[in-house]
């Protein structure tokens, strides 16, 4: 039986008033790919930020693997146990090649300066060939990351959470911006990640969805609306009335 890696149970938090997140139940397997999808506004991002500790909740439980209180531990804290994070738009050191990007994010926080006056061994040059191959990058090692395009940026920002070596991935709208070819790849990059790390991917491109999905959950107004594979939420009322905002079927427009 899997295992689970992270839990949240009856997580509430409001901005000034506003309740973003309601009693919102999540939970992920270890090695699990899940996707969420949900309006804007539904609290997509403010549940990442949950985990992450960026934000803290109100109410509820946080918790990693074993019995680990995220809500006790801050941002720096629960990215040391291995939680990683990319936001939606990309934040790589433009002025550096990709196999410095790669290399400065190699084991945790350190110095520009430190790292590319230090020596590189011969370990942390395999795990850079490697993360390079699975991000699809390897012919790109000595550019300027700013001569990326949009979506090798956020694949090289992918390999730089990986050099982390993190257990669990949150990745934010990884397909915005990008070309149908780029999702494309993206998508399988993301299904070859899942097994050895557990990844949670928002994402609205229903296509996109589909290609990666194996288990969605359709956030609302902060709460789980429902969960199952790609046809099941399609099909489910409630998400074609509120998510997809479409009639019933059966009802005319
Ligand atoms: P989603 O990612 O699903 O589009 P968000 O999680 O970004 O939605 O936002 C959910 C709601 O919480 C929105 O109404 C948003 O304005 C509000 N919200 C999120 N973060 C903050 C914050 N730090 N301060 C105030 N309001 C916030
Ligand atoms: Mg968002």
């Amino acid at each position: 039986m899997a295992h689970l890696i992270l839990k949240l149970e009856g997580v509430n938090k409001s901005f000034d008033g506003y309740k973003a997140i309601t009693d919102l139940n999540f939970y992920l397997d270890e090695g699990e790919l899940r996707v969420i999808i949900g309006p804007n506004g539904a609290g997509k991002s403010t549940m990442m930020d949950i985990i992450t500790g960026r934000t803290r909740p109100d109410s509820g439980a946080v918790e990693f693997g074993r019995d680990i209180d995220l809500t006790r531990l801050n941002e720096y804290q629960i990215n040391r146990l291995g939680i990683g994070r990319k936001f939606q738009t990309p934040s790589v050191y433009t002025e550096h090649t990709v196999f410095e990007n790669l290399w400065l994010s190699l084991e945790g926080p350190r110095s520009v300066w430190s790292t590319l006056f230090s020596r590189l061994n011969s370990s942390q040059r395999d795990r850079i060939e490697e993360i390079l191959k699975t991000v699809g990058l390897n012919g790109k090692s000595s550019w300027n990351a700013g001569a990326l395009s949009h979506g090798q940026k956020q694949w090289l920002e992918i390999g730089m959470l990986l050099a982390q070596n993190p257990k669990v991935l949150l990745v934010d709208e990884p397909a915005a911006g990008m070309t149908d070819e780029e999702t494309a790849k993206t998508g399988e990059l993301l299904v070859s990640l899942a097994g050895r790390h557990s990844v949670v991917v928002i994402e609205h491109d229903m296509v996109f969805v589909r290609q990666i999905a194996r288990k969605v959950t359709v956030l609302h107004q902060g709460h789980v609306l429902c969960e199952g594979t790609v046809d099941d939420v399609q099909n489910n009322e409630r998400v074609i009335e509120v998510y997809l905002g479409r009639k019933k079927r059966g009802e005319h427009a």
